[in-house]
């Protein structure tokens, strides 16, 4: 997968590579969809939701420019894939996932394979996580109208957020550092996400 979908395309951070090497993405789906884990592709992973594409996970943790003692807030746990990335990088992951079902599973998962730095909340991640407040790094992994402000103001000020932003069936790839309390965007690559669903997102 790295080898083949990842450095080809132009990922170049060793670090975020020898993560993705690392972790066992075979572990974060269901069994029958195991064959196709390393495939070039987003899959199933139940009540409606998907792991992303190996790609865009490593476009998005390249972009978020992870040094190792960053606080980071995920939004959007999915299958706690991207969450075990973010664990391989940066000091402490808080990863939020409004359905229940999908967080306990990740819960359990991380914490058979020992990701113990990774908190799994259920809630509604539009509201961000403000209990842990403010984060170095926040990561959207659904597709949001816009970023909400309430989130926004949880990055700490030089902090780096990136989100898929647009329209319910395809966004943009954004990159946004906050700079004197505003954020500066800076636009990517196009994309297609499942919809950031919450009282600042979309609306079910
Ligand atoms: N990062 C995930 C992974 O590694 O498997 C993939 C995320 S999946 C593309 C998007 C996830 O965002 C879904 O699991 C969905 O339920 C979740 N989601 C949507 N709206 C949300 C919200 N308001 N708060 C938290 N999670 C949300």
């Amino acid at each position: 997968m790295v080898d083949t979908q990842l450095i080809p395309r132009g990922i170049k951070d060793q670090r975020v590579l020898n993560a993705m090497r690392k972790v066992p993405r075979h572990l974060f789906m269901p069994e029958p969809i195991r064959p196709s884990a390393y495939a070039d592709m987003a899959l199933p992973i139940g009540e409606g939701q998907t792991i992303s594409q190996p790609y865009m996970v490593a476009v998005m943790t390249e972009l978020l420019d992870l040094k190792g003692q960053e606080r980071v807030l995920e939004i959007g746990t999915g299958s706690g894939y991207q969450a075990a990335v973010l664990a391989e990088l940066a000091e402490e992951v808080y990863t939020i996932e409004r359905i229940p079902e999908l967080a306990a599973q990740s819960a359990r998962r991380l914490a058979e394979l020992g990701y113990g730095t990774v908190h799994v909340i259920t809630g509604d991640g539009t509201k961000g996580y403000r209990e842990k407040a403010p984060f170095d790094r926040i990561l959207i992994t659904a597709a949001a109208p816009e970023i909400p402000a309430v989130v926004a103001d949880q990055l700490e000020e030089g902090g780096i957020i990136v989100a898929p932003v647009g329209g319910r069936l395809s966004q943009i790839l954004v990159r946004s550092k906050k700079v004197r309390g505003l954020l500066a965007q800076e636009y990517q690559v196009p994309c297609v996400f499942v919809p950031l669903i919450g009282e600042y997102g979309w609306k079910g």
